[in-house]
């Protein structure tokens, strides 16, 4: 019988990092979760933690990590992702995508693990070319609002490369386009649990601008799924993982309604400053390498992952912010 393969999932108690943790197990993985609660909760990961291949890490992934015994790969997913989140905590964002990586980076080279990155759509910031291809460089703004991400997550893709060709690490980028499905944090800012919590809480659904800038909304099953092919594949340049069904927040606003059956309308507020205005992945490159495309309709997923906010009781349902931010502000 083969050797049982050991992983790293730092960001483990997010929502993305907590999925992940799902495959792996269910693939006969020992998962090593490591996750320093900023953004993330260990109710995502509660019923792993009493399976005897899986084992949780408390721990900022920005300061010295060490991990006993050996690793086959490494998936750094540690990062706040929302808007709000990395404007609220600036510096941790810039640290965990570069001393972060870098620390992944260092133990996979002693390890010999394969290492695989949460890069972004974001880095193509507000983009010039639509769909966006991976050879496609960006159109970020390094020092406006959000390029404490865009940056972070650009310098992790540098960092990335430099140690596999100078190291030899074996290393996979994935860019990860705008993904949805339970777990998601209800307060975390991002349009989809905004606009079902507002629709929850009997509230008006806010939309940015005028609601004509677009995004293309991908099913969590299916990113874990492209994550999955190409962290086995032998393929070590950027792939793009999203669901192409691009759609403006405004006709979004309304599907939501219609979804909930809410009697709330749309209610406009200002765009935040260097909101791109348009996003859809070109998945040519997933499509080909990993023959992967998504499968999920947004109708589909919208509503499983609308059943998940159903069930969070009234106290999570009004919950504002239950982050100690403070405590991480260096
Ligand atoms: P999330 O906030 O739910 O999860 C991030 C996790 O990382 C949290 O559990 C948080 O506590 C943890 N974390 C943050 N800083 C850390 C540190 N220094 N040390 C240890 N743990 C730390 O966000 P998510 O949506 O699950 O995103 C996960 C990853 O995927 C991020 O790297 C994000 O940039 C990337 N990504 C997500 C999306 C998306 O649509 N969800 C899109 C593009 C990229
Ligand atoms: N947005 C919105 N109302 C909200 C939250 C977000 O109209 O309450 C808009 C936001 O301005 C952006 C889009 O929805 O144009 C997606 O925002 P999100 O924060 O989910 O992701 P990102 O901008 O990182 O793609």
């Amino acid at each position: 019988m083969s050797e049982q393969k050991r992983i790293l999932i730092t960001g483990a108690a997010g929502f993305l990092g907590s999925h992940l943790c799902d495959r792996f197990i269910a693939e006969g993985f020992h998962v090593i979760a490591m996750d320093n609660l900023i953004t993330g909760r260990l109710k995502n990961i509660e019923h792993l933690f009493k399976l005897e291949n899986f084992e949780f890490y408390n721990c900022d992934v920005s300061n010295f990590i060490h991990v006993p015994g050996k690793l086959d790969y490494i998936l750094h997913f540690a990062s706040p992702a929302s808007p709000i989140d990395y404007l609220k905590i600036p510096i941790q964002t810039l640290k965990v995508g570069s001393l972060g990586i870098h620390n992944c980076l260092g133990l996979a080279r002693v390890k010999k693990a394969r290492v695989l990155i949460a890069s972004t759509s974001e880095i193509y910031g507000d983009p010039l070319v639509h769909p966006q291809t991976e050879d496609y460089w960006g159109n970020v703004n390094p020092i406006g609002p959000r390029g404490v991400y865009d940056e972070a997550k650009r310098f992790q893709e540098a960092m990335t490369m430099a140690y596999h060709t100078f190291h030899g690490v074996e290393t996979r980028i994935v860019r990860i386009f705008n993904t949805y499905g339970p777990r998601m944090r209800l307060n975390d800012g991002r349009v989809l649990p905004a606009f079902i919590g507002q629709a929850l809480r009997g509230e008006d659904l806010t939309v940015f601008g005028d609601g004509s800038q677009t995004r293309s909304f991908c099913y969590v099953s299916d990113l874990v799924e492209g994550i999955y092919r190409l962290l086995m594949s032998d393929y070590d340049q950027p792939v793009n993982i999203g669901n192409p069904d691009e759609i403006s927040i405004k006709d979004f606003a309304e599907e939501i309604i219609k979804l909930t059956g809410t009697n709330q309308k749309v209610i406009y507020k200002e765009l935040p400053t260097n909101d791109p205005k348009r996003r859809k992945p070109d998945i040519t490159r997933a499509k080909e390498i990993l023959k992967w495309s998504p499968k999920v309709s947004r109708s589909e997923g919208l509503k499983l992952t609308y059943d998940y906010f159903k069930t969070l009781t009234p106290e999570e349902l009004r919950e504002v912010d239950h982050y100690n931010f403070d405590k991480y502000i260096k």
